[in-house]
């Protein structure tokens, strides 16, 4: 896949119209083979963002494709079960080099599906490495039974053993069809589970990519299964043969994935949409602060669940750092281009497009300031929309509540920091937000405010995501359950308790009448109270 197309400042006339390469025959039936159907299924066209031009197709695959992938994986799951957990997190730490060494590949196809410029889709590239190396590290561990403290100290021996779930579901948007694809799916299958993966209809192979390499790593054949089509076809038959689904993308289809685990009584969860803040306090350094939104509100085009689409500015320096925020969007480098340099890629569908549009104009119609971009650049390629810095946003517009997910954020200023953390919490989104300030400690004071399950200071998301120790997931209507950390993978297992008695039983100590008993007990619990050591004996 060679590079084409110039690469274009956001301003200037656009001279020839950028053309993307077909993806190559063998790299489609290389990746096609990993998909899983029973029978002729009808194609589904995938198309690049950038052009519009189709780069291949994908079989619409049916509910008796995915009941097939669910029991392929099944039957592969019970020899990797019993595979010793370290020999498994070797197949993450060859994924980890894999992903590195042959990273051009996923480059190009992360940019021909999602339209992003290549810094955006290196993003998932790192993402993908950092979560295989985390996991292969500290997976065991997090695995390795725990000793728990025991009924009767020294009496009951108790331990916490975990089990693999079985085949564990996963749905997958195209936002980042690379992180979203597999960096749930590694730690679900260290843990000792299959897998079935369901990409979104528009990003399947990068997805498909994803998978191979995993196979090319090491993992057992049929453990990790992919299914391609349409998620309102494929999402039940899914859900009612796993046992725990994982979904990332709208908080809508989210909510009725909840309600089909819950009636299964199976685990979920969910990775949902937000509507993220960014607090710049008035003691911030205003050209760090202006670096930070940039790069927090136009990754991916804003097309990250985690990015900024709300500005909240302090008054004291508000002027500033508006005229020097809207200078440096006006900067950015419009790209639709396989080559480094871009700065800010296509919309990722027509669909996407649409909406960032409508709460453009709705916001315009109803009286917002445009400071600058509200346009479309198709000069650049047909899904290419201005990064948009909007001003005198209020409640009536659609933008100043509801998830954009594009290349557009409001400001606003404030005077007092209460109110600006209690209009950032004025959401029914909880995912992610990030403080300015030239203070650590007043920006960790604020951040614990804020309503959110990440938050960064003096940064826009990429310290909280980076940091896979540490969990991440939404408050509120962002979502169920968290990703990374000893919860991302622990999730996928059952935990078991397991105690052993010795000597004496718990309840009735041999010999002593009920009130003997009842008083010998009573003694005992005060003691263990008094002495909390004793319990850990
Ligand atoms: P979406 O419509 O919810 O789609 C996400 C996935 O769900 C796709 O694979 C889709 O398949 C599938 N799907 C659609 N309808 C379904 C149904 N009825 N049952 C089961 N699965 C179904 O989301 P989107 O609007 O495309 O994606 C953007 C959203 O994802 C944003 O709200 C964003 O904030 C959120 N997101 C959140 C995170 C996070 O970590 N919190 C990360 C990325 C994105 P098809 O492609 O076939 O429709
Ligand atoms: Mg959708």
């Amino acid at each position: 896949m060679a590079t084409s197309s110039a690469q274009l400042a956001s301003d200037r006339p656009v001279t020839s119209s950028p053309s993307v390469p077909p993806l190559p025959p063998q790299v489609l039936d290389r990746l096609l083979a990993r998909v899983t159907t029973v029978g002729d299924r009808d194609p589904i066209e995938v198309t690049a963002p950038f052009t519009e031009e189709v780069l291949g197709s994908v079989p619409s695959c049916t509910a008796e494709d995915v009941a097939e992938a669910v029991r392929r994986a099944r039957s592969a799951q019970r020899a990797w079960a019993r595979t010793p957990v370290r020999t498994r997190a070797e197949v993450l730490r060859r994924y980890h080099d894999l992903v590195l060494e042959r990273q051009e590949e996923a480059l190009d196809l992360i940019q021909l599906e999602a339209g992003k410029v290549r810094a955006h889709a290196f993003e998932e590239v790192a993402d993908a490495a950092i979560v295989a190396a985390y996991y292969a590290r500290t997976g065991p561990g997090h695995l390795a039974p725990r000793r728990r403290e025991g009924a009767l100290p020294g009496l009951t021996r108790t331990r916490e053993l975990r089990h693999p779930k079985g085949v564990v579901g996963f749905i997958a948007p195209w936002n980042y069809p690379l992180s979203m694809a597999i960096t749930d799916v590694l730690p679900a299958l260290l843990a000792g589970n299959g897998a079935v993966l369901k990409p979104a209809q528009t990003t399947p192979f990068t997805a498909l990519w994803a998978v191979d390499m995993a196979y090319e790593a090491g993992l057992p054949e049929g453990l990790l299964q992919v299914v391609t089509g349409r998620g309102s076809v494929l999402g039940t038959p899914m859900i009612d043969a796993v046992d725990f689904i994982t979904f990332t993308g709208s908080t809508e289809v989210g909510r009725s994935v909840g309600e089909q685990a819950g009636r299964r009584l199976i685990g979920c969860s969910l990775e949902l949409g937000g509507k993220n803040a960014m607090l710049v306090l008035d003691d911030a350094d205003v050209d760090d602060a202006v670096q930070g939104a940039v790069a927090g509100c136009f990754a991916s085009a804003g097309q990250l669940c985690i990015s900024i689409e709300r500005l909240f500015v302090a008054e004291a320096i508000a002027d500033e750092f508006t005229a020097r925020f809207v200078a440096a969007v006006e900067d950015l480098v419009l790209s639709a281009s396989l080559a480094y340099g871009g700065e800010l890629g296509s919309l990722a569908s027509r669909s996407q497009l649409e909406t960032v549009e409508q709460h453009v104009d709705d916001a315009r119609a109803k009286g917002a300031t445009i400071l600058t971009g509200g346009r479309r650049r198709l000069d650049v390629g047909p899904l290419f929309y201005a990064p948009t810095v909007l001003a005198d946003v209020t409640e009536d517009m659609r933008l100043f509540a509801d998830e954009t997910f594009g290349p557009v954020v409001t400001i606003s200023r404030f005077t007092d920091v209460d109110d600006a953390v209690e209009r950032a919490n004025d959401s029914p989104y909880g995912l992610n937000a990030s403080v300015w300030t030239g203070d650590t400690r007043r920006g960790r004071e604020v951040a614990a405010r804020l309503e959110v399950g990440t938050v960064n200071v003096n940064e826009a998301y990429a310290a909280a995501w980076a940091s896979v120790d540490a969990p991440m997931g939404g408050f509120k209507d962002s979502g169920l359950g968290r990703r990374h950390g000893r919860e991302g993978i622990t999730k996928y297992t059952e935990v078991q308790t397991v105690a052993v008695q010795r000597f004496v039983p718990v309840s009735r100590i041999p010999g002593l009448s009920q009130d003997r008993n009842a008083r010998t007990l009573t003694a005992a619990l005060k003691l263990m109270h008094a002495i909390p050591g004793l319990r850990r004996a």
